[in-house]
């Protein structure tokens, strides 16, 4: 098997698993029980509450967990709006979002918030002018992702923050970084409110987190015992546990996994390259984790489908906006046909050179095929 779908989600290392498994069995108390079970418990939340806190330089109030980077996004949306609406309507997003924060947009629209896109440039990303111009002294919240799912560019978030500051000094930053955390270094302190979602760096699916700036009051999305609780419920300490595990794992030598990232990226457009009508999506900004393509003459689903028959894994875009043209793609070529017909091919460091090679071997296979059937 050739898994090159890294974006979409990634395997669980082995120790994390194992973090998991020895987490469910030995540490089963509820952390909120007053018996021992439940102390010992709630003393291995704290450790690894403190771990995470102190890998991202933040505090441990600082940040709640969430059950990954959907929720996270509503969470910050939602939690804004509804705290900071008494000073304005407004809240700016890019067009380099995940449908996850497009859907809360149009929920927000139906509460009467007005929603400004900000344009992106030919390079991928936003563009400074139009960011002046739509963050207004009504404008409450911008979010802006800092590496796109689907072309995988990235964005200058201090930059963008003193750009929006300028504007207004009090409007609130949230970035989804759910494609750059573990791949490349990003600091969380350099917005107000940022997402991670756990199956993207090689944690177990269903957690994830916000780090909240201690200054910001959000409103609750979720309602328990404890009205001040953004996350209501009992911990599920084996999925933190791994999680911060996985966080940790994350971050180690993230410059050399990158640089091995880089080669095989370099690689892959080299031979690419050869095929005149291929497109290669990409900007001096984008990081080598993510390469976008588009197949111009050839339908994604049919291409992917025929990879697959090699047991060859790629995507259409993203995983969760199958089958519709691509929104980043689009945004920086304003071309129907390239937006249309994207692959998107997803690395790891964990990624063999031997895969590259099978990989490029079924590309050149189904691209002769498909293309001759056309001719
Ligand atoms: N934001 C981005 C940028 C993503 O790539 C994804 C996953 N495709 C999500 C949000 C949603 O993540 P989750 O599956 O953790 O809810």
């Amino acid at each position: 098997m050739v898994y090159l779908d890294y974006s979409a989600t990634t395997p669980v290392l082995p120790e994390v698993l194992d973090s998991y498994n020895k987490v469910t069995e030995e540490f089963f108390g509820n952390p909120n029980s007053l018996h021992n079970l439940g102390v010992k418990s709630n003393e291995l939340l704290m450790s690894a509450t403190k771990q995470i806190a102190d890998l991202l330089g933040i505090s441990e109030r600082e940040f709640v967990y969430t059950s990954g980077a959907t929720m996270s996004n509503n969470m910050a949306l939602l939690g804004v709006a509804n705290a900071y609406r008494r000073y304005g309507n407004r809240i700016v997003v890019s067009r380099l979002e995940h449908p996850s924060i497009y859907g809360i947009c149009k929920y927000l629209e139906k509460q009467g918030f007005v929603i400004d896109y900000v344009d992106v440039t030919e390079e991928g990303v936003i563009d400074f002018d139009d960011l002046k111009r739509k963050v207004t002294k009504d404008t409450i919240l911008v979010s802006i992702c800092a590496v796109n799912s689907e072309t995988g560019a990235r964005q200058p978030l201090k930059t963008i923050r003193q750009v929006m500051r300028k504007n207004n000094e009090n409007c609130i930053f949230h970035s989804d970084m759910t494609q750059a955390i573990g791949k490349v270094n990003v600091s969380v302190t350099d917005v107000d409110l940022a997402t991670i979602s756990g199956h993207k760096i090689y944690g177990p699916k269903g957690i994830g987190m916000l780090y909240k700036n201690k200054n910001l009051v959000l409103a609750p999305i979720l309602f328990g015992s404890n009205e001040l609780d953004l996350s209501p419920g009992t911990p599920p300490l084996p999925l933190i546990v791994s999680f911060a595990k996985a966080l940790r794992l994350a971050l180690k030598d993230i410059s050399k996994k990158e640089e091995i990232v880089r080669g095989y990226n370099e690689k892959i457009i080299a031979h690419l390259r050869e095929f005149p009508n291929v497109k290669i999506n990409t900007s001096k900004y984008c990081i080598p984790h993510i390469l976008n393509i588009s197949l111009m003459d050839i339908k994604p689903e049919t291409f992917i489908h025929a990879l697959e028959m090699d047991e060859v894994y790629v995507s259409s875009n993203t995983a969760c906006s199958k089958g519709k043209k691509s929104e980043a793609v689009y945004a920086m070529y304003k071309d129907d046909m390239r937006s249309e017909t994207t692959i998107r091919i997803s690395l790891s460091y964990m990624t063999m050179p031997s895969e590259i090679t099978e990989f490029l071997n079924s590309f050149d296979k189904h691209y002769n095929e498909l293309i001759g059937l056309k001719k």
